[in-house]
């Protein structure tokens, strides 16, 4: 029974849709919305086909292009928050470019997303608890392109950027030795570092947003823990991962550095998405090692307690918290239709 309950935690993954409203080149180019929603279901969707027919999609949660950045947290809030329990926490962002994965994740000045208030709720949970355990909250921020690693906390702008690779460690978990880990203390300071990585990683492209949609972004949140009556230690990681755009790349520009980004942009979102599936589907063999953005995620993306006894507690008494959560966006507008039931589909794979 014990073993059910840690494979069942296994299958525990969560998979959010958002669409975006249409902008107004859209609303002024006559695209209509293919989306719609049916207001008594928050977790469905239907997408027009030209053949008038409907795609139906079924979701743990469907926003809608009128929810707003708080709707999107108050649902991802007791994910992330798992991280201060001593789970490894996974978020991606999944989809076309422009269909809003920053926008989710790290979201405008005046809109903040995922990524910031995630920060500021682990501060105001780890006070609430700071009778019980001590929390020391550390962020790292780092950039995969091309299959190489760049860490954004690192100004690189004047000498050539630091290799970094990924190791597994002598506890077997998977590091990124030399990677920059900030520590932080309060909300004061954390916007301004996030902005500082932000800005590093548009830094370098030649148009903006180019190379941006082509790299995947990852914010790692750390939690060191210690239990101030039995001194137990913990640490786990939060992964907070904006991805590559998924869109297909058309023939004309298929040559030269675009292929090859392509190429590899192709590999690691396969690759994420095998992983998951695998992990979905219960299988003994996870093929983490296929890209650096799952092997690096690798104890992230699994189950990483040691002690069986204590996954089962946690799924006994916390309800079994799930530790990785995709957002697959999308756009409602008629011409990006295609790409849109792609990313539906490669969605409804994982789940
Ligand atoms: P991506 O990162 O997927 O390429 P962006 O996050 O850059 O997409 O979003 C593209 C544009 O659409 C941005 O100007 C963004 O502010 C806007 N946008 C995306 N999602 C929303 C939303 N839910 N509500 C309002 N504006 C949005
Ligand atoms: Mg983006």
């Amino acid at each position: 029974r014990l073993y059910n309950e840690v494979i069942e935690l296994k299958g525990n993954i969560r998979v959010f849709c958002r669409c975006r409203p249409l902008n107004q080149a859209e609303i002024a180019n006559g695209c209509a919305s293919v989306a719609e929603f049916d207001p008594t279901q928050e977790n469905e969707l239907q997408i027009l086909s030209s053949d008038s027919s409907k795609k139906h999609f079924k979701f743990d949660h469907v926003f809608k292009p009128e929810d707003g950045q708080e709707a999107v947290f108050a649902q991802t809030k007791p994910i992330v928050t798992s991280v201060l329990d001593g789970y490894n926490v996974c978020i991606f962002a999944y989809g076309q470019t422009g269909t809003g994965k920053t926008f989710t994740m790290e979201g405008t000045p005046e809109n903040r997303g995922v990524n910031y208030r995630t920060l500021e709720e682990l501060f105001r949970c780890s006070e609430s608890r700071s009778h019980l355990t001590k929390f020391e909250l550390s962020v790292s921020m780092l950039e995969v392109y091309n299959e190489k690693i760049r860490d954004l906390l690192v100004d690189n702008s004047n000498q050539p950027p630091k290799k970094l690779e990924v190791k597994q460690s002598a506890e077997g978990t998977q590091e990124v030795p030399g990677l920059v880990e900030a520590q932080v203390y309060n909300t004061d300071g954390v916007w301004d570092l996030l902005k500082k990585g932000y800005c590093v990683r548009s830094v370098g492209s030649t148009a903006a947003n180019e190379q941006s949609s082509r790299s995947h972004c990852l914010l790692r949140v750390t939690v060191k823990g210690e239990n101030l009556i039995n001194g137990q230690r913990t640490r786990s990681h939060l992964w907070l991962v904006d991805l590559a755009g998924s869109e297909r790349v058309g023939k004309v520009e298929v040559e030269g550095e675009r292929l090859k980004e392509s190429q590899f942009i192709n590999k690691s979102l396969s690759a994420l998405g095998d992983v998951i599936s695998a992990l979905a589907s219960k299988t003994s063999h996870i093929p983490y090692r296929n890209s650096k953005l799952t092997h690096m995620l690798q104890n992230s993306l699994g189950i990483l307690f040691s002690s069986q006894w204590c996954v089962y507690f946690i799924v006994t008494y916390t309800g079994g918290d799930c530790k990785t959560l995709m957002f697959v966006q999308i756009s409602p507008s008629s011409a990006d239709q295609g790409e849109t039931l792609c990313s539906l589909n490669f969605a409804s794979r994982v789940r």
